[in-house]
Formats: C-alpha cells, structure tokens, sequence
C-alpha cells in the first residue's frame, strides 16, 4: 500500500533527503586517490550524527556500515574496506539518514582522479537517465512510464540496466510501496498518488545486466566485471509534479560543477 504524507511530512522528509545531500557533499571534498572507504564511512557517521540525524542503513537488514560504497564492477551494497581507491576508479557512495523519524536515502557515483572517458560517459548518461526517470514521476503515470524511460534511455546507449533490484517508496520505513524498477512498460503497474515519496536510482552496467552476489553476502557486481554506476534522489509528488527532496547542489559546490539540471524540479 502506497502511504501518502502531508505538506508537513514532505518538509521532514526533505530535511532527511538534505542531511543525505550535505553528507554526499562532504565526501565529495575526500573521494581521492588513496583514502579508503572505510575511511569515508566513519566521516559519514560523525557527520550523520553532528546533524542530530542517526545513520539509516547500519543495522537496518543488519547492514554493518554507514555508507555502501561500490567501487567499479560492484553495482550496489558494496561494504566499506580499507583498500585505497586507485586512480581511474568509480566508486557510487549510497548513503541513509534517519532524522524525525523519516529516511533519506541518496546515492552518487564518483570519480577518482582521472577517469576513461568511457566511464565518464556511464557516470553522464546514468545521471541523465534518473531525470528521465523523475520526470515521468507525475499525476497521471503508473511506476511502469518511470521505469519505461530510464531503461529505453539507458539501452539507446548499449548499457545494461539491472533488473534484481529497484527503487523504491520511502518515508517512516527505509522501503515502502511501491517498488520502483528501473525497466519496465509504459502504463504498467501502480498508479502515483498526490504526497508519495520515492526513492528513484537507476543501477547501469557498462555491458551486461546481469549482475552476482559476492560471498560477503552483500556485495552486487557486474557478472562481465565490467563497471556500473549508481544515482539516486529522493522525490516527492506535489500539485501532481515531481519535487526533489534530496540535492547534488552540496556535490557540485565541492568539485566546482555548475548545473542547473535539478531546476525544473524545484517548487
Ligand atoms: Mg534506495
Ligand atoms: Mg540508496
């Protein structure tokens, strides 16, 4: 069952979707050659709880860590190590918060030092394709025309779009209804409903969907070992559009990127 909230609930949610966006923010400025991500989940944690906010995903599904942190050919659910990150790797940073009782949970995928083009071009496209996404996420549609517009997006590009695991509903509960796949067919599924909130965060393999779990019992990676990215925003439904919550304002401020690509989101 979808669970709308009020205009005041909305509010709290996105002050979690922000101490998410601000944390994301945070690590941008320590994403480099050399840190590990163990290193970067413990400045999550103290920065999670200097928000007065409670980390969202540690202990939930007994997850050990603050952040999942998937480096390369890991899609999602990554678990922080202490190997350095090298030059030329990806690493997509997920990360939870809890503040007011409501979830935040946001995801952006890094570059570490200098990066192939051709990862650079998975980084654009996997980006683009979440507010491809987004934007179907209006009055009207059903979680099929989202899912519909991310995958054909994502496949025009000869990338593979993960299919085992979705987006999602979110408010008091990390995952609520509706799941939010990233494939789909047009006028398929659940219909959205004024209040929802969504979690939208497509995971893009440079070359096959298909995807295995590594025997730490978490780990997703690709089954070709080739790199996939992951993004992801948290999205309210109001006056029938989509609102963002979460931002990447925080992770552009750091690397100095100018965008306007969250403005059409924006009440
Ligand atoms: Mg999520
Ligand atoms: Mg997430």
């Amino acid at each position: 069952m979808i669970i709308p909230k009020t205009k005041d609930e909305i509010e709290l949610m996105r002050e979690s979707a922000l101490v998410v966006s601000r944390t994301l923010g945070m690590l941008a400025k320590e994403v480099r050659v050399g840190v590990t991500t163990n290193q970067l989940n413990k400045m999550a944690e103290e920065y999670i709880r200097s928000q007065d906010a409670i980390p969202g995903f540690l202990g939930l599904y007994d997850c050990p860590s603050t952040l999942l942190t998937s480096v390369n050919d890991a899609v999602v659910h990554g678990l922080p190590t202490d190997i350095p990150l090298k030059d030329g790797d990806i690493v997509a940073i997920d990360c939870g918060a809890i503040k007011n009782g409501f979830y935040g949970d946001h995801a952006y995928t890094f570059e570490v030092g200098e990066v192939s083009p051709e990862l650079k071009k998975l980084l654009k496209i996997t980006k683009e394709s979440l507010y491809v996404g987004i934007r179907e996420f209006k009055a009207g549609n059903r979680v099929g025309d989202v899912g519909y517009a991310i995958q054909q997006y994502c496949e025009a590009h000869g990338y593979g779009v993960v299919r085992e695991l979705v987006g999602h509903g979110l408010g008091t509960k990390m995952h609520e209804d509706p799941e939010m796949p990233n494939y789909g067919r047009r006028g398929r599924g659940k219909k959205f409903i004024e209040g929802m909130t969504v979690a939208i965060e497509p995971m893009i393999n440079l070359g096959t969907h298909k995807i295995k779990q590594l025997s730490d019992g978490w780990t997703i990676v690709t089954q070709d070992g080739q790199a996939s990215a992951h993004f992801e925003h948290d999205i309210a439904l109001v006056d029938g559009k989509p609102e963002l919550l979460s931002t990447f304002d925080y992770v552009y401020e750091a690397l100095g990127i100018k965008s306007d690509e969250e403005k059409e989101f924006r009440s």
